[in-house]
């Protein structure tokens, strides 16, 4: 099966509202034709990235949310929110987010059904450490990682579920997975799926990609786009990956 390539850029905590309008103008000029694209940004420049994305095939995502629609939970930001705000999707499961603020594989679960409940799509991250690959232990962390967070989930929702295998070591270090390891891995993840959604489900590569090598990598079998982190920042270089994406 053929399955179309999605590149997602993952801004992190950059760009404010006030930024967003003209980035996301010389963005939408650079586009070259051919994949989904998508922009994962700061929940405060959702609207912003929103109205300046609507009319183009250019998607806007949020960069995580709460698991539940509402609620007593100061400070956080639910589906039906994001929905309403003008996002379309959620990135779910980046590492910054399960190291630094404690996600688990099984409130993930919780955030992937909640998001499709309010109709948005989903990019979910996984990925092992440094530590975990030099130990050999990369198969048995994405193993553990997919089953957690999909138990339970239906395989309509495996099947409207884009994947991004980001090997932690990989992300903002310069090091990236050679095209041969980040294809064994993505044929791995592939092979845990349940087989009538296997073979459509989106698998994006993220750690470093550059313009400089994300030919070679969007050209392995099962490597269907990118999640590109700091070289989405850059509208030139951002656009150039989308390029490189087979047709
Ligand atoms: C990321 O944060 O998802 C990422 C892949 O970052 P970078 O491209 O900077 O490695």
């Amino acid at each position: 099966m053929s399955r179309r390539p999605f590149v997602a850029g993952n801004w992190k905590m950059h760009r404010t509202p006030s930024e967003t309008a003209p980035f996301m103008e010389r963005l939408i000029d650079a586009l070259p034709e051919g994949p989904d694209v998508a922009v994962c940004v700061p929940f405060t420049s959702i609207a912003a990235a929103a109205s300046s994305a609507a009319g183009s095939r250019l998607r806007v995502y949020a960069q995580t949310m709460h698991e539940l629609a509402e609620g007593a939970f100061t400070g956080e930001i639910s589906a039906p929110m994001l929905v309403d705000a003008g996002a379309d999707g959620v990135l779910l499961g980046h590492s910054e987010r399960r190291q630094y603020f404690g996600e688990t594989d099984e409130v993930l679960r919780l955030k992937i059904e909640s998001a499709h409940d309010a109709g948005l799509e989903v990019i979910f991250a996984i990925g092992e450490t440094g530590d975990e690959r030099e130990g050999g232990q990369t198969e048995p962390v994405l193993r553990r990682q997919i089953e957690v967070a999909y138990r339970g989930l239906s395989v309509e929702r495996v099947a409207r579920t884009t994947i991004a295998y980001e090997p932690v070591w990989a992300i903002g270090t310069g090091r990236t997975a050679t095209p041969e390891m980040a294809q064994q891995a993505h044929a791995f993840i592939r092979s845990l799926l349940p087989e009538s959604a296997r073979n459509g489900v989106r698998i994006q590569y993220g750690g470093s990609m550059k313009p400089e090598n994300a030919a070679e990598l969007l050209a392995q079998p099962d490597i269907d786009g990118g999640l590109i982190g700091g070289a989405s920042l850059d509208a030139t270089a951002f656009a150039a990956i989308v390029g490189a994406a087979p047709a």
